[in-house]
């Protein structure tokens, strides 16, 4: 953890206050994405002479920062997502929580924070959980949604490494991203704009990455595109849509199916989804599976030759997201969904990943990956 003499984080020394005027959870029906938060949340702070302060759960509120809180001019800021799904018994359970505990400490170095203990931070958000348990709604579907964020708070207006730091953690309860079934998604590809580079953040989950993608985002949606398609580099190589990692099904130039998704090259976020979906391709053998590169030109010669079979992306937030359709330079690539059920929203492999993943998530598939709280 490379804290030398300072102290790490320890859950053993939380402390909780809980809140004087809890809430009434919404009625699961009304739930809006990040909307809405629980009564509690988890304070963490670190300080360069002392090290991680004891964590505290508290009653949700404010953060009081100084103006000059180096968070908000250099954009030191990282965060998680994740989700707390409560099964058909009424247990709690998390999906791969160590992967993003990890993945958190990896984004905080990136940008010079300081790094934790990721098992003991694990273990604080469990507190936290178990706190506010009664705000995760139990129906399928539903979860909800945490939220770690760490940010330098030291008040100076230099560029430097921040010698103060906050790690808090809140929690909203979120409904399912397909209320009624799949909904295939139109993507831009987008030309003008580049999301991430090699030697640049994209592998790190910082604030600074999200912003730049909003204004590309309003253009793509205002073409009537629901996500843009991020390429790199001359080629166009496909690396990101909209904030999920991307996959592409085909029948490849040796006649062989196989499932590609672009290689971790550090332009390209380690997706939790991402590494679980390439895991189970794997074990299940039906179909090739690689990580390389892969190109719009790929994409294009495999769809006028009918070799393009799916596409979709992934993410914690809706499992897969099927792709129907790509705006690429002044083509319009028909993306299949399921050729034997034309009325289908979602092909056959998209499909069983999001069945199988949902199922170790709310506990019906016995998994490793599934942790109970
Ligand atoms: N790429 C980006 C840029 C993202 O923001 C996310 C969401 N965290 C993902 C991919 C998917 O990652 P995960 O499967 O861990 O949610």
């Amino acid at each position: 953890t490379g804290n030398g003499n300072l102290q790490d984080i320890n859950h053993k020394n939380i402390s909780v206050e809980l809140s004087k005027n809890p809430k009434t959870p919404l009625p699961y029906k009304d739930l809006v994405f990040g909307r809405s938060f629980t009564d509690h949340m988890l304070n963490i702070e670190w300080d360069s002479k002392i090290g991680w302060s004891n964590p505290i759960i508290k009653p949700y509120g404010p953060l009081s920062l100084d103006p000059s809180s180096v968070v908000l001019h250099y954009s030191f800021e990282c965060f998680e997502g994740m989700k707390a799904y409560k099964d058909k018994q009424g247990k709690i359970r998390l999906f791969r929580p160590d992967m993003n505990m990890k993945r958190l400490v990896k984004s905080a170095n990136r940008i010079a924070l300081p790094t934790f203990n990721s098992e003991e931070l694990g273990e604080c958000i469990k507190e936290l959980i178990r706190v506010d348990k009664h705000w995760i709604p139990q129906e399928r579907g539903y979860s909800l949604y945490i939220r770690p964020t760490f940010i330098g708070t030291q008040a100076f207006l230099g560029v430097g490494p921040t010698s103060k730091a906050l790690l808090y953690v809140i929690c909203s309860p979120v409904g399912p991203y397909y209320k009624t079934g799949f909904s295939a998604v139109k993507l831009l590809a987008t030309t003008e704009n580049v999301r991430a580079w090699p030697g640049g953040t994209g592998d790190a989950k910082l604030g600074g990455n999200y912003a730049p993608c909003v204004k590309p985002q309003i253009e793509a949606a205002a073409k009537g595109y629901q996500q843009n398609l991020w390429l790199f580099g001359k080629h166009d190589e496909i690396t990101e849509v909209g904030t999920m990692n991307c996959f592409v099904y085909l029948k490849n130039e040796h006649g062989e199916n196989e499932l590609v998704t672009p290689p971790l090259d550090g332009s390209i976020l380690a997706g939790v989804t991402r590494d679980s979906i390439l895991s189970l391709a794997r074990s299940w053998n039906e179909y090739q599976v690689s990580e390389r590169k892969i190109t719009m030109l790929e994409i294009i010669q495999a769809s006028e030759e009918g070799r393009l079979l799916e596409m979709f992306g992934s993410g914690t937030a809706c499992i897969v997201s099927p792709i129907k359709e790509i705006r690429y330079r002044n083509l319009d690539i028909k993306v299949p969904l399921d050729p034997k059920n034309p009325s289908s929203n979602a092909g056959p492999v998209a499909r069983k990943f999001a069945d199988f993943l949902m199922g170790i998530q709310y506990g019906e598939i016995p998994h490793e990956w599934s942790v109970i709280v």
